[in-house]
């Protein structure tokens, strides 16, 4: 179990053995915490036979819930853009079944925000006749997404972001080198930041931000940084907490960088002048929006890009 879960496992263990928790409970937290595996955890203590030591990792039920053949145990919502209808039916009927082994049944909700209306409404039934020794378990890092009648039904167990201290420790232990850059870019999160380092994106963004900053200098690189910030959405939010940070820089607020190893591209960024950094920084977050799903299509994402690129350049060559 990565170990800024402990805390939170420790209690829902105690309520396990004490026999305390709901029928419904709800999971949340920011992405990237492992609150899916928090819930596995959980599914397995409730399913344990030996009810005082749960899980004892030893028994019958534990031996099935390890090798995912459990058959009390139903997961649903771990693929898919959306949890339809039928998956909830399906899950109601499963969970009013008598438990084949004796210990209960236990339903998992993964990404539970996915949930179209009409299949929380269906859940909602379920969780209003509970039935015998089911436990549901909704998972989501979205939980503002769900409905509120659902909420109130759930008995809530927030994952907190752990203490970036720890979170760094644990890269390290992983043999990733991280940055408390590379933390910020993702938001605090241990296992965004792993998969971030992994996938080499790290030194993609220190070249994006200082060929970004550099653009006076080096007008060739126009087309390369456009190519660049039109790859991913989380690209443009580099950006942005490089603004941020050459806006304090301009402002000469002493406060520690978010982005501390783009020192000298932000200096860079400094040059313009704070009302103009507010406005690059406030039409980049629009094209944010407009990029976020459900926003319907953006009109022409590279070309309203480039423009934005385009009046960084010129405030920049004027400055
Ligand atoms: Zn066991």
């Amino acid at each position: 179990m990565y170990p800024w879960l402990t805390p939170v496992w420790q209690r829902l263990l105690r309520g396990v053995r004490a026999q305390h928790l709901g029928h419904g409970l709800l999971i949340k937290g920011m992405a990237g915490l492992g609150k899916r595996e928090l819930a596995g955890q959980l599914a397995n203590a409730l399913l344990c036979q030996h009810t005082s030591n749960a899980p004892c990792g030893m028994c019958h039920a534990c031996e099935l819930t390890a090798a995912g053949s459990h058959s009390d145990l139903h997961i649903v919502g771990r693929e898919g853009r959306s949890i339809g209808i039928d998956a909830i039916r399906e899950l109601s009927r499963i969970m009013s079944e008598s438990a084949r082994l004796g210990h209960g049944k236990v339903a998992i909700i993964e990404r539970a925000e996915l949930m179209t209306e009409a299949a929380a409404n269906a859940l909602l039934k379920t969780l209003e006749e509970p039935a015998g020794e089911a436990t549901l378990i909704l998972v989501s890092s979205q939980p503002e997404r769900l409905l509120p009648t659902l909420i109130s039904r759930c008995q809530q167990w927030l994952v907190p972001l752990p203490d970036p201290r720890t979170v760094l420790t644990w890269l390290k232990e992983q043999g990733a080198q991280a940055s408390a850059a590379a933390l910020s870019v993702n938001q605090g999160s241990p296992l965004q930041t792993l998969d971030y380092l992994n996938a080499g994106a790290d030194d993609k963004r220190l070249q994006l931000l200082s060929e970004l900053s550099d653009l006076a200098g080096h007008p060739a690189l126009f087309a390369r940084v456009q190519a660049t910030l039109q790859e991913q959405p989380v690209h443009l939010v580099w950006v942005q907490l490089l603004l941020q940070d050459a806006l304090q820089t301009a402002l000469g607020v002493q406060a520690p960088l978010k982005l501390d190893d783009c020192r000298a591209d932000s200096v860079r960024l400094a040059r313009l002048s704070p009302v103009c950094l507010n406005r690059l920084n406030s039409e980049l977050l629009e094209l944010r929006r407009s990029l976020q799903p459900g926003q319907g299509r953006p009109m022409n994402t590279g070309l309203q890009l480039g423009q934005w690129l385009h009046s960084l350049q010129q405030a920049l060559l004027h400055s």
